[in-house]
């Protein structure tokens, strides 16, 4: 429902959590059901935490079990679609490394489902978006490229997705994809944001992208490069947020 995502390796550690709570505050206007956040940093496993009913629930979580230093996070407030607002199903869902989180629904999710299964993937939620997180992980250990990775899978979701995957051996990066659901890019210096809308960053920068449908956006603390699913550079539009925060 509501997708934030942040990378700013020269910033203050704490920032990157910081920046998605901050985000999953405003748009919390949406509504959702649950809500988490992943965090990745250079040398260390990926950080998650995730919790079903409100915002504050998380943020007591992670008071009671801080996460670490990181250098991007992703963060999301589900409404689901697919399974019952639990722990469980709250997303980031993590596979071997990634964590993902969706916004929309993954229709052929039963089909990826049952040919994961068959190659042995165990399945630890019962939503549709933990495929992505599986297909990802498996991309990836083709490529060695998060964005390969993502463009990949997306080509073969049917349905509508906001997608932000991490990386754990990537902790610099934070790639996005969308289809019929928005995704805009938060322009910053030393530092960028993704964000399902512009609330997502608007407290950090007016300084914006909006991304097309069937584009793929990697954004690190100095560059964003947006493609299309085939991997052919775009451009996306460039505005400015003029409206009070
Ligand atoms: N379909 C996904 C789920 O149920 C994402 C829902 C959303 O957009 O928040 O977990």
């Amino acid at each position: 429902c509501g997708i934030v995502g942040y990378v700013g390796s020269q910033q203050p550690s704490g920032r990157p959590l910081e920046v998605v709570l901050e985000g999953l505050r405003r748009l919390e206007y949406r509504g959702y059901d649950s809500a988490g956040v992943a965090l990745v940093s250079p040398g260390a496993p990926l950080a998650v935490a995730k919790k079903a009913g409100k915002l504050a629930n998380l943020v007591e979580e992670i008071d009671m079990h801080p996460l670490p230093a990181a250098t991007a996070a992703i963060g999301h407030t589900r409404w689901a679609t697919h399974g019952a607002p639990n722990d469980m199903n709250a997303h980031p869902h993590v596979s071997d490394g990634v964590a993902v989180i969706h916004n929309g629904i993954v229709e052929n999710f039963a089909l990826l489902k049952a040919e994961l299964h068959a190659a042995g993937v165990v399945f630890t939620s019962e939503t549709d978006t933990e495929v992505v997180a599986h297909l990802v992980a498996r991309a990836y250990a083709d490529s060695s490229d998060l964005t390969v990775a993502l463009r990949t899978v997306a080509q073969r979701l049917q349905g509508t997705f906001t997608l932000l995957a991490v990386h754990r051996d990537d902790p610099t990066t934070v790639v996005g994809a969308r289809h019929d659901s928005p995704l805009v890019v938060g322009l910053g210096d030393g530092e960028n944001f993704l964000g399902s809308d512009v609330s997502a960053f608007i407290a950090f920068t007016r300084d914006a992208l909006e991304l097309g449908q069937d584009q793929v956006v990697t954004i690190t603390p100095t560059t964003v490069t947006v493609t299309d699913l085939a991997g052919t550079p775009v451009e996306a539009r460039r505005f400015t947020v003029d409206w009070d925060a």
